[in-house]
């Protein structure tokens, strides 16, 4: 079967047609190289955009701009207040430009437009008008002190909290504009200024966003944007000696990478990074709500989540009725171009991802797993996959092991609560987890159990500014969002007065 096709809107094409460049110090401006690289619509693999190819030689200007607004510029010496208000204003403009942003997320991600217009654009400009609250609520402690050593003396002891400092955020694509937000938005509250190296596939959102961050008034050399290639701009980025700070939100295997990296100088490293969620259904679950909830956990966003619930534990007696359901619920979806208003899955982002997960479907077969629906790509130039649900699978498959990061779900039945428990945690990753009961005491005995960042209970994918979200285990070092995030772009100063 074909999938569906659209056109693009004629209200994006003068923001496509204008230059793509990197934003450092207040200026947009070509690539020292001179060189550009092109930009996909995953859609029809057609090329919509050139951007700029920043390298290291870039990522030196864009690190300098970034020291000189942290040390001399206005930025360090606003108010807090100030400082909360330009950051509140960006979250305004987001909103203002809502439907232009979720455009650009669609050409350039592939997402349906109805997602990014509901959910990443607005979470985005959420993140930005939390974290403007934070300006004004960043303190330190007072407090009592004994000094065995010093019997009789009297000291006045406090904490201070201040910016970590020049900021390397490096970001993947598969929430361009958002996972933009999640790193800008706390840094800045902290009052660190910021140089982002964004993903390669999709450059355009946080082009847009550094024309809105301008607009916002943000002074000059406070963030500074560099669209290019992992392998040269975003490992100058993790290795540039005068970086104090290095955010990362992408694989594993390149967190590995920026760590290494990272110790030159040792820098300050936080990490979001893979996962391989286990997502579990009891018998006594509702299962008209679990069913939806779970084809929701893993083809949400066509499957590019890192907390995607693609381990799905099913308990023995409803696994025939689920692993149904679900599959039933895959065929309601409709794959097609992310601008046709009946689509609600659009392909994957870029021809790597198509291979990467064909690759995937064909290992699952040849290792015995049995595609209940899907398992094949639609008969389109796009990077098309469509949602599959694989049954027959074993806990140590690579389907079942290695995160996918597609629209593909391995259902496994499982018999008791205890068995369960030590199978969804047999995973390097422990990133997220699902649990559907209507057993209250059951789902927090296994909240607690599940060695996982984030547990969610009867519902999945559920995301919020206020709510910390990050990894145990290899799914990283730190937390995003929340008051938790500003733990990674403060440092702690302890003041002590002889009185
Ligand atoms: P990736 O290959 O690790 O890329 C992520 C970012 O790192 C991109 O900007 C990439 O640049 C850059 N990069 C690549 N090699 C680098 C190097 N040697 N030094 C410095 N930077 C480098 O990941 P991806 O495949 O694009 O994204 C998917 C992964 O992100 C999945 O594993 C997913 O679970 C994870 N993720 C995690 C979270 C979370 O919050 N935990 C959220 C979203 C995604 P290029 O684009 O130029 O390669
Ligand atoms: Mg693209």
């Amino acid at each position: 079967m074909a999938s569906v096709v659209a056109s693009i809107p004629d209200t994006i094409a003068p923001f496509l047609s204008s230059p793509k460049q990197l934003l450092i110090n207040g200026s947009w401006c070509v690539a020292q190289s001179g060189k550009t690289f092109e930009v996909v619509n995953p859609a029809t693999a057609s090329v919509i955009a050139h951007a700029a190819e920043g390298d290291a030689a870039d990522i030196d200007l864009a690190v300098r701009a970034a020291r000189d607004a942290f040390e001399s510029g206005p930025w360090s010496r606003m108010s807090p207040s100030e400082r909360g208000q330009l950051i509140w204003k960006i979250g305004d403009l987001i909103e203002q430009h809502n439907d232009e942003l979720a455009q650009i997320e669609t050409i350039d991600n592939g997402k349906p437009f109805s997602v990014a217009q509901v959910a990443d654009v607005p979470l985005s400009a959420d993140m930005f008008r939390y974290m403007a609250g934070w300006t004004t609520k960043i303190e330190g402690n007072t407090i009592p002190i004994t000094v065995p050593y010093a019997p009789g003396a009297e000291f006045h002891a406090f904490t201070l909290r201040e910016p970590v400092g020049v900021v390397g955020q490096i970001i993947p694509w598969n929430f361009p504009l958002l996972m933009a937000a999640w790193k800008l938005a706390p840094a800045l509250a902290c009052g660190c200024t910021v140089v982002l190296k964004v993903a390669e596939q999709t450059p355009l959102s946080a082009i847009r966003l550094g024309e809105l961050i301008q607009e916002a008034g943000i002074p000059e050399g406070v963030v500074n944007i560099v669209t290019g290639f992992g392998e040269t701009a975003g490992a100058a980025l993790a290795a540039h000696p005068d970086v104090d700070k290095v955010a990362f939100t992408g694989s594993t295997e390149v967190g590995k990478l920026i760590v290494q990296a990272a110790g030159t100088n040792l820098k300050k490293v936080s990490l979001e990074l893979g996962g391989k969620s286990p997502n579990v259904i009891f018998k006594d679950a509702d299962l008209d709500t679990a069913i939806p909830g779970a084809a929701s956990a893993i083809f949400f966003n066509h499957g590019q989540c890192c907390c995607a619930g693609s381990r799905l534990f099913v308990e023995q007696e409803v696994f025939d009725e689920v692993a149904a359901g679900i599959a039933e619920e895959a065929g309601k979806i409709v794959v097609g171009d992310g601008f046709h208003e009946q689509t609600s899955m659009g392909p994957l982002v870029s021809q790597e991802q198509f291979d990467r997960v064909t690759q995937y479907l064909d290992l699952g077969r040849s290792a015995g797993a049995n595609a209940v629906c899907g398992g094949d790509t639609p008969d389109s130039p796009g990077y098309f996959v469509n949602p599959t649900v694989l049954t027959n699978t074993s806990d140590t498959m690579e389907v079942v092991q290695e995160e996918i990061f597609g629209p593909v779900v391995a259902a496994m039945p499982f018999d008791t609560a205890e068995e369960l428990v030590a199978r969804a945690n047999d995973s390097v990753y422990g990133l997220a987890a699902g649990v559907w009961t209507n057993d209250a005491g059951k789902a927090h005995r296994i909240a607690k159990e599940m060695r996982a960042g984030t547990v969610w209970i009867n519902c999945y994918n559920i995301f919020d500014a206020a709510l910390p979200f990050g990894g145990y285990k290899q799914s990283g070092w730190g937390r995003e969002m929340g008051h938790e995030v500003l733990n990674n772009y403060l440092e702690t100063k302890s003041v002590c007065l002889g009185l």
